[in-house]
């Protein structure tokens, strides 16, 4: 609802440092974390630092934000999976199991994975 998707996430938290998390990269627009509950021996979270709820609510003005997130995640799966591969994933939504309202990329990788996901 547009109440849920207005309220902050943990992931403010971890942004604002409240909350530990095992941060590998930071600047000034994003954040990159190890996932909590990984599903591959790689998978970290790649998250704007001005919250964006949701894919659902992007604006030609979030293409710059965008496109950061996407080159940042590409640059860290190849530093930390070479050339072997790996997978981007937004949830988004109910039908998309989105579950924490702070739009974030997952980097997957570190083992096959299958097509298509569940
Ligand atoms: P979603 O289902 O919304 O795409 O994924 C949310 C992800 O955030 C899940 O993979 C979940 O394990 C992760 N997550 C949720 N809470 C925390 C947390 O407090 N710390 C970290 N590092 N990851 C979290």
């Amino acid at each position: 609802s547009a109440a849920v998707k207005s309220q902050p996430t943990i992931f403010d938290k971890i942004i604002s440092k409240e909350i530990p998390a095992d941060i590998i990269y930071e600047d000034d627009q994003c954040l990159a974390f190890n996932d909590i509950s990984p599903q591959a021996p790689t998978h970290f979270l790649v998250i704007p630092k001005r919250r964006i709820a949701m894919l659902d609510d992007v604006e030609p003005s979030d293409k710059d934000i965008l496109g950061h997130l996407v080159f940042t995640a590409s640059k860290l799966g190849r530093e930390k999976l070479g050339s072997n591969g790996f997978r981007l994933v937004i949830n988004n939504g109910k039908d998309g199991a989105q579950s924490v309202f702070h739009l974030h990329i997952h980097v997957l990788g570190g083992r096959q994975m299958q097509w298509p996901p569940g």
